[in-house]
């Protein structure tokens, strides 16, 4: 492949191998409250696209248990004491504050987890309209106290066709994500935007579309995350589903897709993943998403020779 893969870029740049630690903010998210909207994007369920998460704890207590299951998995690789890891906030919208007690223990949090010597970098899960002057302000103070350490931030955009991104009810216009990439890549904040290839409605087109601008946003963006749609029990998704089935592609389609993906993003970008791994016990469609082996084999096969 061209363009490198996050497990690559990490290697080069940290010199070893990095682990990533599910944590939790504790954060809600405005497109389920009603600040910006009530009930949710349409395909998200109620673990707010983070399922594997661990409960709200303190700083020291998160890491400790992620690094055990971390750990647990990867047992010989690499010493325990010269492990590197990434803290990952993924689970709703990790820079909700909807209050100056709330921004205060979001600065807290994100301080105390960043400087722990094991962490090497800070990835934190959003939606573009929560990034307001003072969120904006705690990142920045972020990257100054210790600028050695990446602090990333994923935004959630899905699709750039507004007739999708209506029907799934993401809750903000196009011109909100731009202003957020301005804004993030001013203060030195690397940023990640997360795609969903398969939305109803939307031809391969429009799809290839979505990924083709993103490869060339001004300013560039850092990294994108491509996953095919999940349909999962309880969400507003899975009963437009069951109502009114739109086409789900096949495991073959999907990688050819994301193929021809890849071809349109410039070189220098990095790929965080390329398909989705959400939970199988709420999995309705694709069921070919649920085997990740054959899913990341059959992947690996159709993108080698790019
Ligand atoms: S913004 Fe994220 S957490 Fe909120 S409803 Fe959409 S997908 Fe779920």
């Amino acid at each position: 492949m061209r363009q490198k893969m996050l497990s690559e870029m990490l290697k080069e740049r940290f010199g070893t191998k990095v682990y990533k630690l599910s944590m939790t903010s504790g954060c809600t998210c405005p497109n389920r409250d009603g600040r910006s909207g009530f009930g949710g994007c349409t395909f998200c369920s109620e673990g707010g696209s983070g399922e594997f998460a661990a409960p709200f704890l303190s700083p020291e207590e998160q890491i400790q248990a992620a690094r055990q299951r971390v750990d647990a998995k990867f047992p010989a690789r690499i010493p325990m004491s010269e492990r590197k890891y990434i803290a990952y906030f993924q689970a709703f919208t990790n820079t909700y504050a909807r209050n100056p007690e709330e921004l205060e223990r979001l600065r807290r949090l994100y301080a105390q987890t960043l400087q722990r010597p094991e962490i090497a970098a800070l990835s934190i899960g959003t939606r573009p309209d929560c990034l307001p002057p003072e969120i904006l302000g705690m990142l920045r103070e972020l990257r100054a106290v210790q600028p050695e350490k990446p602090v990333w931030v994923e935004l959630g955009l899905q699709t750039v066709h507004e007739k999708t991104a209506e029907r799934i009810r993401r809750g903000y216009p196009l011109p909100v994500f731009e202003k957020a990439v301005r804004d993030l890549k001013e203060i030195g904040i690397e940023v990640i935007v997360h795609v969903i290839l398969g939305l109803p409605g939307e031809s391969r087109e429009e799809m290839i579309g979505t990924v083709r601008y993103l490869g060339k946003t001004e300013p560039a963006i850092d990294g994108i995350k491509l996953q095919q749609l999940q349909i999962l029990r309880g969400t507003q998704m899975a009963d437009e589903f069951r109502k009114t089935p739109f086409p789900i592609m096949t495991l073959e389609e999907y990688c050819a897709l994301v193929r021809d993906c890849l071809q349109v993003l410039p070189d220098d970008i990095v790929i965080h993943r390329l398909t989705g791994d959400g939970p199988k016990s709420l999995l309705i469609a694709p069921l070919w998403s649920g085997d990740k082996k054959h899913v990341l084999n059959t992947m690996r096969k159709a993108v080698s020779d790019l």
